[in-house]
């Protein structure tokens, strides 16, 4: 049975999945992208409705074995207990509620919340025919988010790894010292340069401005330490790296960095792999990962 997927950020994306790929057109709200923005005002009961009404109108009368749901976020059963971009979901069931609503329509399915992070993870591995594998992915956007496929139970605040013991660096959205987001972060690299958009840093980096280039080789090196960490733990394998700031990421200067931190032959093994970021690949691995979660709780 077919399935649904919902992206929740600065917009809903929410689409109908069918075998690993979508079975009909995203259904977006606001459907002007200049709109988009417009959910962090909205009022969790509002937003609940509006996603209930667009699962409707994706399922059209036809039965889904589950529904997922992508929101960023700290998610831990089924509650959002951090949401810095949808504030007004911290605390909240989303996925109880809209269950509860779709009910009340008639519709009996469960619905699943995930990380948006995770469901980039979860959509890039069924999309690339990787769903055997382990995946992981960092989002660098105004936050930075690592999601792993297969999900692991925990926090999964990757973006907010220790990098640096130096107290200064205390620009990550969370408040915590020496995050990598505190480098990295599209919003952090605005407060540290007061002067300059990130796109200027990078661009007098390669102009050879001094103050530029160190930060572009701190910044490389924070992702480089933050990745290594995760090797360490986690194993050798494929990382994707995907967002708005990807196009900052000079992959030979990264490596160069990881080779430093990552010295254990059986754990050389790594490869890594720009992505462009859609709401699609969020859609589906929504979907993917409620289907996961499902089948799960059945066996
Ligand atoms: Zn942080």
């Amino acid at each position: 049975m077919d399935s649904v997927g919902i992206f929740a950020a600065e917009h809903l994306a929410v689409g109908l999945v069918s075998g690993n790929a979508l079975a009909g057109p995203l259904q977006l709200f606001p459907e002007e992208p200049a709109d988009a923005g417009d959910l962090i005002e909205m009022p969790v009961e509002d937003l609940a409705r509006q996603i209930c009404t667009q699962v409707q109108v994706v399922l059209g009368g036809c039965a889904a074995s589950a529904v997922g749901l992508a929101v960023p976020g700290l998610i831990r059963g089924g509650v959002i207990e951090e949401s810095p971009n949808l504030p007004q979901l911290k605390g909240v069931n989303l996925g109880e509620r809209i269950a509860a609503l779709l009910r009340d329509n008639g519709i009996g399915v469960p619905v699943v919340v995930i990380n948006d992070a995770a469901a980039v993870a979860a959509g890039l591995a069924a999309t690339r025919e990787q769903l055997h594998k382990v995946v992981r992915v960092w989002t660098l956007g105004d936050g930075v988010g690592f999601g792993r496929y297969p999900a692991v139970e925990g926090a999964n605040e990757g973006g907010h790894m220790i990098v640096t013991l130096d107290p200064a660096e205390r620009y990550c959205g969370c408040g915590g010292r020496g995050h990598l987001e505190s480098i990295m972060g599209h919003r952090a690299m605005r407060k540290r340069f007061l002067d300059m958009e990130p796109e200027e840093v990078f661009a007098e980096a390669r102009e050879g401005d001094i103050r530029c280039r160190d930060f572009v080789r701190l910044w490389h090196r924070a992702f480089a330490a933050a990745t290594a960490t995760s090797i360490h733990l986690d194993g050798p394998g494929h990382f994707y790296i995907t967002g708005p700031n990807a196009r900052f990421v000079d992959l030979e200067l990264f490596d160069s960095y990881l080779d430093q931190m990552v010295t254990m032959s059986p754990l050389q093994s790594n490869s890594f792999e720009m992505v462009p970021r859609n709401d699609e690949i969020a859609v589906i691995g929504a979907a993917v990962a409620a289907q996961v979660a499902g089948g799960q709780k059945q066996s």
